[in-house]
């Protein structure tokens, strides 16, 4: 049997599976997202934050205002983007994409990051590249949701996924609990990136974003293998 195209195969599943609010159990978006159009509403967006880090602001700042750690030291991408806050709703919706099997829930985020990405100008990559999981946590996990996302974004945003480029090569223990220069410390040496590296401009993909230490150790080695324009796409960051 031939495979469906995915646009036909998508119009069926959701004729067969109508979009529901995976919040409210109300019908979900004429676009075939499971979400409601109120509960879209009410998602944290990140609108007030730092141009480079995406650290959410308290206060309204002018455009381009950086963090005061972005001041002291610009990070080796270009620009993160987060759609969300990491409140409200928003961290069950990626415990539940990333630790639960909720690949529903992964392609909801992919399509609301998407629309982030597509509203804020960004410089478009030739590549998607997801934050690598260690082999170890992929087994154990069975996938990786950055991945996940990536490849709804790649679809959504018409970009190729590059999940092999680079990889996590040391399983680090878990950061939670660490300062920022301990989290450095554990995550040094932690990915390896296949050389030669094809790509020029990329964006790194990333569910949440917490200190940075992860994404900004990713994209050292990203440019040290010759990567010229790094953006990061996430789907939160928290405070
Ligand atoms: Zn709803
Ligand atoms: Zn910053």
């Amino acid at each position: 049997m031939s495979e469906l195209s995915p646009t036909v195969a998508e119009s069926i599943l959701s004729r067969l599976f109508p979009p529901t609010c995976v919040l409210c159990g109300a019908p979900g978006s004429a676009s075939g997202r499971d979400l409601c159009a109120g509960c879209t509403a009410d998602l944290p967006r990140n609108l007030e934050a730092c141009a480079r880090c995406a650290l959410p602001f308290d206060t309204r700042m002018p455009p381009g205002t950086l963090c005061g750690r972005c001041q002291r030291r610009l990070p080796p991408f270009g620009r993160c983007l987060a759609a969300f806050r990491y409140e409200g709703v928003v961290p069950s919706l990626v415990v539940g994409a990333k630790f639960e099997g909720r690949l529903d829930l992964a392609r909801l985020l992919g399509q609301c990051l998407a629309e982030a990405v597509r509203g804020s100008e960004p410089q478009w990559p030739e590549v998607l590249v997801p934050v690598p999981l260690h082999p170890k946590r992929l087994r154990a996990r069975g996938y990786n949701q950055a991945h996940e996302i990536a490849r709804v974004l790649g679809r959504e945003l018409s970009l190729p996924v590059d999940p092999l480029c680079c990889s996590r090569v040391r399983a680090t223990p878990p950061q939670s609990g660490l300062d920022e220069r301990e989290r450095r410390r554990n995550l040094r040496g932690a990915f390896e990136v296949q050389e030669p590296l094809r790509w020029r401009r990329l964006a790194i993909v990333d569910d949440v974003v917490t200190t940075g230490s992860t994404i900004v150790e990713l994209a050292r080695v990203l440019r040290r293998a010759g990567a010229e324009r790094i953006e990061v796409w996430a789907v939160a960051r928290t405070p």
